[in-house]
């Protein structure tokens, strides 16, 4: 089936890349660099390192190049004098920058920052590859609705939902009876409750795997990273919640697992490499060559699984049950999460402080929760209330938190 939503004039596919200094965002302009088909690059963004996102913007010849961070506007504009390409700075900025005509869009902003501008990606009705999973947890429903009606393309890029999105064979979820995605289960897979209390941002930093931004390298070694993908499944594959299930595979091999009503299982399997979900998004429904190892199987050996110990590792079940309680508690969770992994990257909270904290904000903000957000300025509302209430909470944790 060919991608019809191209834009039929020009013979280049226009480009968008929300994110670009991220990884997420060069592993995608690395994967552009092997795209046989012609493309032009209609805007980059990032929110502050100025001298990535001008050296990209001048590579890419990029139409626009936007910097979230106000403050940084003339640095980027003086890194780029003498070019043609147009430089404007904010929130805002990335915002329209999204919003201008592109036909294939990578969503790669970390956060809920990223959900403006990914619906203003969405509203095309073109293709955006969706690597931003706070979105969806966010404002799954909304968002998905959002997706309908403009008829935009979405696929998914996080490795386990691309793995998916391929074992669906893009068919309906018809015979599916359960979903799985794998956990490498981080850097602290092993450690016990004990070893828990003495991870340092240092050591929670170091992934066994992926190489990734800081953010979602805290979210894997909590495993809160897999409650948030439990979130985002439940919105991009409509399943019920227990029809989604996480299983520990250190190796990162098999990155889902879908079950059928007959008793098949089909699993997507690649080296644990970004480039090959981002090549997937790029190229789909075709495919491209990338540069990512080919799999060899023989000298890997084995691969294990084993379920997750959600005694050790609590944020899982904080997530799910976030999504059970539905309304705005998935708002929270995420809100809550953000405040607790960037405390804990400061310093100011321990590892095991961030479910706790994630789990005391839901705990305060629960009972006013139950109604689903109607629109995205209650997300975003809702959203900054969430953040507020952490910090009290996170600020009156204080020497307690710090012997967690
Ligand atoms: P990163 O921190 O490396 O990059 C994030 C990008 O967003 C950067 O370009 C940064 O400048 C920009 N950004 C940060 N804050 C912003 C703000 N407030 N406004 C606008 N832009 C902002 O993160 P990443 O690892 O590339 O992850 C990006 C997204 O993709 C996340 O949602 C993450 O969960 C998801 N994801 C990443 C991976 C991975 O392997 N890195 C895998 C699966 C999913
Ligand atoms: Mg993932």
């Amino acid at each position: 089936m060919a991608d019809t939503r191209r834009n039929p004039l020009a013979g280049a596919r226009r480009i968008t890349v929300l994110g670009s200094t991220g990884s997420i965002g060069c592993n995608t302009l690395d994967i552009l660099d092997h795209c046989a088909e012609p493309f032009e690059v209609t805007a980059l963004t990032g929110q502050s390192n100025v001298s990535l996102l001008a050296a990209q913007a001048i590579k890419y010849r990029a139409g626009l190049a936007v910097i979230g961070d106000e403050n940084l506007y003339s640095d980027l504009k003086s890194a780029l004098a003498g070019t043609d390409i147009e430089v404007a700075a904010g929130a805002a900025a990335i915002t329209e920058a999204a919003a201008r005509p592109a036909d294939w869009t990578m969503a790669a902003i970390v956060g809920a920052a990223g959900l403006r501008p990914t619906l203003a990606a969405v509203r095309q009705g073109r293709t955006v590859a969706l690597a931003n999973k706070e979105c969806l947890v966010c404002a799954g429903a909304l968002f998905m609705a959002e997706v309908a009606a403009s008829r935009a393309i979405l696929l998914p890029v996080d490795s386990e939902h691309s793995a998916v999105f391929q074992a669906l064979d893009n068919t309906v979820c018809a015979g599916v009876e359960k979903i799985i995605l794998t956990a490498s289960g981080g850097p602290f897979r092993n450690f016990s409750a004990e070893d828990l209390k003495t991870v340092t941002p240092q050591m929670a930093l170091k992934h066994p795997n992926w190489s990734m931004g800081a953010k979602i390298t805290i979210d894997s070694a909590t495993m809160m990273n897999k409650g948030l993908e439990i979130i985002e499944a439940f919105y991009l594959f409509r399943v019920g919640v227990h029809q989604l299930d996480i299983l520990v595979h250190p190796q990162s091999i098999v990155h889902a697992l879908v079950y059928y009503c007959d008793g098949s299982v089909l699993a997507q399997l690649s080296s644990p490499d970004m480039r090959t979900p981002i090549a997937l998004s790029l190229a789909w429904p075709a495919r491209m060559q990338a540069p990512v190892a080919r799999l060899d199987l023989a000298s890997i050996g084995s691969l294990t699984f084993q379920p997750v110990d959600e005694g050790r590792f609590p944020a899982l079940r904080i997530a799910r049950q976030a999504l059970l309680a539905g309304g705005l508690a998935p708002i929270v969770l995420n809100a809550a999460n953000e405040i607790a992994v960037a405390a804990f990257l400061g310093g100011r909270l321990t590892f095991n402080g961030i479910p706790a904290l994630v789990e005391k904000t839901l705990e305060k903000t629960i009972s006013g929760v139950s109604n689903a957000p109607v629109s995205i300025d209650e997300v975003l509302a809702t959203d900054a209330q969430a953040r507020r209430i952490a910090d009290e909470i996170l600020g009156s944790m204080g020497a307690a938190m710090a012997a967690a």
